[in-house]
């Protein structure tokens, strides 16, 4: 089975991922995370893209092509993946499309988290990541704590594009470019939108109902 996980930042996709990777036999695949981690070990590719990922602007679709061609055929199969962040325009959901059929493999759904405005802001302004384990936390809703982060507080960061500035054009471009992929997916009948304002154990179960319902 694979998933994608859609929404605009701070829709909670970081946060639902790790829940659901606990929780079922999934491996998350992050583009967020595999350029942030380019960015963090200073590659050529990560001080190429950062000026892009600090102003939220998505990076090329080449880049990004690269990155996912890489990390599948490093694997032995490609199944069992949810896609975290991935794809962010229609060129990238055609591409995925491609990709994944050379193994003879397909999505089988596609859950979108849907979110107002205000919760976004709010979500993205108490982001905090772990730059050990990749997991998200929230300084307001979801604080790191002993009982669900183990790597310590060092490796605990803001995101260097989570700030008030690019907030505004981030959804802007989320609005224009990212989610008008939902009628592609809809087309193929394998979308389920959620409302995903609420508590994060309770749009967890709506997720955990729908994945439960295809795995028989
Ligand atoms: P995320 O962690 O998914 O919020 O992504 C953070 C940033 O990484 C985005 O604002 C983009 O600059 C870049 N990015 C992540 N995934 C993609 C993608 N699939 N296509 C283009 N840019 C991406």
């Amino acid at each position: 089975m694979n998933i994608i996980l859609f929404g605009p930042p701070g829709a909670g996709k970081g946060t639902q991922a790790d829940i659901i990777v606990k929780n079922f036999k999934l491996i998350k695949i992050s583009t967020g995370d595999l350029l942030r981690e380019e960015m963090e070990q200073k590659t050529d590719l990560g001080l190429k893209i950062k000026s892009r990922m600090d102003q939220g602007k998505l990076i090329a679709d080449d880049i990004i092509t690269d990155l996912i061609t890489k990390i599948i055929s490093e694997k032995k199969s490609v199944e069992d993946i949810i896609f975290d962040g991935y794809p962010r325009n229609l060129n990238q959901a055609k591409i995925l499309d491609t990709l994944i059929k050379k193994y003879n493999q397909r999505i089988s759904c596609v859950l979108s988290l849907d979110v107002d405005k205000e919760t976004l802001k709010k979500r993205i302004l108490g982001r905090i990541i772990c730059t050990n384990c990749g997991m998200t936390f929230n300084k307001y809703f979801n604080p790191p704590n002993e009982k669900t982060h183990d790597c310590g507080a060092n490796y605990l960061k803001l995101r260097s594009d989570d700030t008030e500035n690019t907030i505004n054009s981030r959804i802007e471009i989320y609005t224009n470019q990212t989610l008008p992929i939902l009628e592609y997916y809809e087309d193929k009948k394998i979308l389920h939108k959620i409302d995903a304002t609420g508590e994060i154990d309770k749009i967890y179960e709506e997720i955990r109902g729908i994945i439960t319902s295809l795995e028989t």
